[in-house]
């Protein structure tokens, strides 16, 4: 087994997750097997009670656990599902320690960051590589942070040690580091580079290899010079530079010799890459002609990041259907108490994402009206399905009132509730309904025709639910509950009879595209905005 451990330096933001996930996905194109592993250093036990603008996106498995959203790059990036085992927090490497302590496994022992927290981290790097029926030929370790900062210490203290556990010649550090050009001097910088290298150097780990995050190329003279400072072979600093699609990083980097370098380095065998059909999706992300504005809906949209995924999967159903994705990014409280048809007019399909709380959710529910009586395709995630329940509820069913008792506890119709199971639920952190269920579409619908098949299973995030005592009242009015859980007690897919695409989920189909196989709903979608747009609606 070998190890890429990907550490950062200079700033945050450099794209260290993109990085690790275009490293694994050149080594996929060379035929080995890779996995991933995130540690983030925050003591959070996992990211699921955080807010999005601290974090960004909640990425959820199909295990269910709720993680770093640079997992959803691993993903799209990569063949590869990503589980609970793939990312662990400082919060979580010391619950497990203090539970082993309390159980008294160190009976006798003093409990201290070096050996025992540093143990526990090495022996979640061994974990992540065991994965079941795989045989994995390379770990790509992503650390979270930027070196220099407190909090990653312990982190990287493991990976010096690490090398001592299993030789040197399994393990690779690989350095994203920022090279600045300044505009004044007309010139690329190289001392924040130097410093940060310098600052790794000083905790023991020399990296082998630097990714130098630039807006051009660099010359072959700089690179000589960073690698004579920086104490690498001149071969190993990479360009890593500036591109308006993500998907084209695994291009870029492959053009400056990086899975070389990386197979050579780790005396791994493998074929040339096949990169043809990546090359082939990132043409078309770059040279698709129509163009088509889409509204994202959400109350954090201030952070693109928190909907990560919900952007990447546009983007892809986009690919799908040849056409570039403009993003419209509203936020849904500057929907509430006006006319939205402004604000709305120029798009051909409008998305409305998931979320909790009522702040914004009123704006949501104008903007869904907007769309069903407009005939503008719409498409609700999660909470954007239960707003869309709620606007039929009220506008069509004529339920006055109609809400969820997450944002009205006393409503005096209840379309949306609290699930039965989370009823005794006492604790935030990963109590949810979390992670892959199954359900069965329905016949003869827009979303069966989608999927091609009934039987699917996608990811979920939430507590509430349709409330069932209300289905006939709601299906009278025109909704048809499309997909339910097997046992039929609970309601996971809308559409609107009369319409020409109005489609909502309880799930995240946004977990499950990839920009070689954008997710069927998304593409759809997208497919359905096209019409939309060249019925000149
Ligand atoms: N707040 C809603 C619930 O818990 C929706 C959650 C979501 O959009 N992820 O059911």
């Amino acid at each position: 087994m070998k190890y890429i451990f990907v550490t950062g330096g200079v700033i945050s933001s450099l794209g260290k997750g993109l990085s690790a996930a275009s490293i694994g996905n050149l080594l996929e194109a060379r035929g080995l097997s890779v996995t991933f592993l995130k540690l983030d250093p925050y003591i959070n036990v996992d990211p699921g009670t955080m807010n999005p603008y601290q974090h960004g996106e909640v990425f959820v498995t199909d295990d269910g656990a709720e993680t770093d959203l640079d997992l959803g790059h691993y993903e799209r990036f990569s063949l590869n599902r990503m589980s609970k085992e793939n990312n662990y927090t400082t919060g979580k490497i010391y619950y497990n320690v203090i539970s082993k302590e309390r159980r008294g496994d160190f009976l006798g022992g003093t409990v201290q960051v070096v050996p025992h927290i540093t143990d526990e981290i090495k022996h979640c790097i061994v974990a992540a590589g065991r994965v079941k029926g795989r045989k994995i030929d390379v770990v790509i370790v992503e650390i979270g942070g930027t070196v220099g900062d407190i909090e990653s210490l312990p982190f990287l203290e493991a990976i010096r040690q690490f090398p001592y556990d299993i030789k040197k010649e399994n393990v690779l550090y690989i350095h994203l580091t920022l090279i600045p050009f300044i505009k004044a001097a007309d010139e690329l910088k190289t001392k924040p580079t130097q410093h940060s290298v310098n600052k790794l150097r000083e905790i023991g780990i020399q990296p082998d290899i630097l990714l130098c995050r630039t807006d051009r190329f660099i010359s072959q003279v700089l690179k000589k010079k960073i690698a004579l400072f920086c104490n690498v072979e001149t071969t190993a600093v990479i360009t890593a530079k500036d591109v308006e699609s993500s998907y084209e990083v695994p291009l870029v980097f492959h053009k400056e010799g990086l899975d070389e370098i990386i197979t050579k380095k780790l005396k791994l065998k493998s074929d040339r890459p096949n990169l043809k059909s990546w090359e082939k999706m990132v043409n078309r992300i770059y040279h698709s002609k129509k163009e088509i504005s889409i509204a994202l809906i959400g109350k954090y949209v201030g952070l693109k990041d928190s909907y990560k995924s919900l952007y990447e999967s546009l983007i892809h159903g986009g690919i799908g259907n040849e056409v570039k994705i403009h993003i419209e990014w509203i936020d849904s409280e500057r929907l509430e108490g006006v006319d939205v048809s402004p604000m709305l007019k120029g798009c051909s399909g409008i998305l409305v994402a998931g979320g909790f709380g009522t702040r914004g959710t009123e704006g949501k529910i104008s903007a869904i009206r907007y769309a069903r009586e407009g005939g503008v395709p719409f498409f609700g995630i999660c909470l954007g399905m239960q707003c869309a329940v709620i606007e039929v509820a009220r506008n069509v069913a004529g339920l006055k009132g109609a809400n969820s008792t997450e944002f009205e506890p006393h409503t005096p119709h209840p379309v949306i509730d609290l699930m039965g199971s989370q009823r005794n639920k006492k604790e935030k952190g990963g109590t949810m309904r979390l992670g892959a269920y199954p359900c069965l579409i329905q016949k003869g619908t827009r979303t069966y025709q989608a999927y091609q098949h009934g039987e699917i299973s996608e990811r979920h995030r939430h507590r509430y639910e349709v409330n069932n005592s209300y289905r006939k009242q709601l299906s009278d009015a025109g909704l048809v509950f499309a997909g339910l859980s097997p046992d039929k007690t609970l309601v996971e897919l809308i559409e609107l009879k009369d319409h020409p695409w109005f489609v909502a989920v309880q799930y995240h189909p946004e977990f499950q595209s990839r920009p070689e196989n954008p997710h069927p709903l998304f593409r759809e979608f997208i497919k359905a905005g096209l019409d939309h747009q060249s019925a000149g609606v």
